[in-house]
């Protein structure tokens, strides 16, 4: 009985911590809102880095001819090549492959990661059918989507800031990713030039608003998370050059590393982020995104066996090794239905080597499930509102007609984690209220980044 009081103790404790009432998320909305505005003033005014894409002009729709893109950013990539038929031929053709990134390449040099990209890419060229057809005389065209903070000079150049969600690898900080993976693709001998570097969220916002004219921002929720959106270009104090003749530019927020007083963190999130590759950093992302949200689950698990002995007398060892407990599988026993929730027990047998749990035990673990998934969905769902606060879309204006407001998403954590996604939908609505929630749309754009950057590629063609 003890060890259950103190079980009970330690949960009670992880729930009141992570709690985010409805006032508190308007904080935090607001806060999201402020911070946009300094990181838009000047750089370094903020954690925000709110970077320029020089993404001014969206695709309209007319784009045409044989385009690829290429999408670095998590734990796998992807190579796609579309053939875009312009106004009516729309989307004539797309073809993608998926390819993991081998983990010692994530920690390893730069010219090892871009030369295993460059032979991956180089591959998928080389198997290329007759439904795709590059005009005589022409270069390959290629938008690189690149799902890491950069600061761009142009829309086909610039450096990274840092490594984030994992990847940590010498000699690429400071340097100009577009001119590494060229070399890498001369090396390959592989004839293609990059015209765009884009970011996930970029690449998202610019395929989403290719299907829907109404699309205004992009989130991604997947192994890391990130927000772009549409601004006025004259509302960029930190932007010294000409005005864009669609008066828009596209800014890359880079919310993954928003950080407030509001942020409801627990000695499990203090501990995750002092262990990882990047303390201090990326504190939003380290408690919303699938990167981390079975690692917290671990965190807690293990300070419940050795504090209340939850799973007998000895401390699992597994539970003690980083990472092991990986999000997808935290949301497989968060989903499980069955009345002796059978999955949670194997889940924790498979993979953490814990036999015979009780019913109990089991109801005590998807309970924590609830309260981190939940946590980190109602999170996001603030940033979201924060976004429309800033364009003024959090509030429905007098006598106007009603705009549809939409938010094109993207990631294998809001795809897959049902109990996360539809958090956040309920607790949009909570936050803005039934009648502007009525108007704005969740659109989930599987891939959207891939097919944004080729398009984007095609309005920055050489060729044009
Ligand atoms: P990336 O963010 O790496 O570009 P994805 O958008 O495909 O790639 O997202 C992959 C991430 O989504 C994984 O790292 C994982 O955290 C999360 N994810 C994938 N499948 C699931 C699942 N079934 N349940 C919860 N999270 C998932
Ligand atoms: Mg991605």
């Amino acid at each position: 009985a003890g060890r259950w009081a103190r079980a009970a103790e330690i949960v009670a404790e992880l729930e009141e911590q992570c709690a985010t009432p409805t006032t508190r998320l308007l904080q935090m909305a607001e806060a999201m809102t402020v911070e946009m505005h300094a990181g838009l003033a000047s750089d370094g005014g903020s954690k925000l880095k709110m970077l320029i894409s020089y993404v001014d002009n969206l695709p309209t729709g007319h784009e045409k001819g044989l385009f690829y893109a290429l999408d670095l950013g998590g734990t796998n990539f992807r190579v796609l090549r579309v053939q875009l038929g312009g106004k009516d031929g729309r989307v004539v053709k797309q073809e993608a492959e998926e390819v993991s990134i081998p983990p010692q390449l994530m920690v390893g040099s730069s010219d090892d990661l871009f030369d295993f990209i460059a032979a991956e890419l180089a591959k998928f060229v080389a198997s290329e059918g007759e439904d795709f057809h590059l005009p005589a005389g022409r270069q390959r065209e290629l938008g690189f989507t690149f799902s890491f903070p950069v600061q761009q000079s142009s829309i086909a150049s610039g450096t990274l800031v840092k490594w984030t969600k994992g990847f940590s690898i010498t000699g690429t900080v400071g340097e100009d990713v577009v001119a590494e993976l060229t070399r890498a693709m001369e090396r390959q001998g592989l004839d293609m030039r990059v015209v765009a570097l884009v970011n996930d969220t970029i690449g998202t916002l610019a395929g989403g608003i290719y299907y829907d004219k109404d699309v205004v921002a992009a989130v991604i929720l997947g192994t890391g998370t990130n927000a772009a959106y549409i601004e006025r270009a004259h509302a960029i104090p930190k932007w010294h050059g000409l005005l864009p003749k669609s008066g828009e530019m596209v800014i890359n927020m880079e919310w993954g590393n928003f950080r407030s007083s509001h942020l409801p963190m627990t000695e499990y999130d203090q501990a995750l982020d002092l262990d990882s590759l990047n303390p201090g950093e990326q504190i939003f992302e380290k408690l919303i995104s699938g990167m981390y949200l079975g690692d917290i689950l671990r965190r807690v698990l293990l300070k419940l066996a050795e504090e209340a002995a939850l799973f007998g007398d000895v401390v699992p060892p597994k539970l003690k090794e980083p990472f092991i407990l990986r999000t997808p599988n935290m949301s497989a026993m968060h989903h499980d239905k069955s009345s002796d929730l059978r999955l949670v027990g194997s889940k924790l047998k498979e993979i953490l080597g814990i036999q015979n749990t009780t019913l109990k035990t089991r109801k005590l673990i998807v309970n924590l499930c609830d309260i981190i998934a939940k946590r980190g969905a109602r999170l996001a769902a603030a940033g979201i509102v924060g976004i429309l606060k800033k364009q003024g879309r959090d509030t429905l204006h007098d006598g106007s007609s009603k705009p549809r407001t939409v938010i094109a998403m993207d990631g294998g954590l809001f795809e897959h984690y049902t109990i996360f996604s539809k958090c956040l939908e309920s607790t949009l609505t909570e936050l803005l209220g039934e009648e502007v929630a009525a108007t704005l749309f969740i659109e989930h754009a599987n891939d959207g980044s891939g097919i944004g950057a080729a398009l984007l590629a095609a309005s920055h063609s050489q060729y044009l």
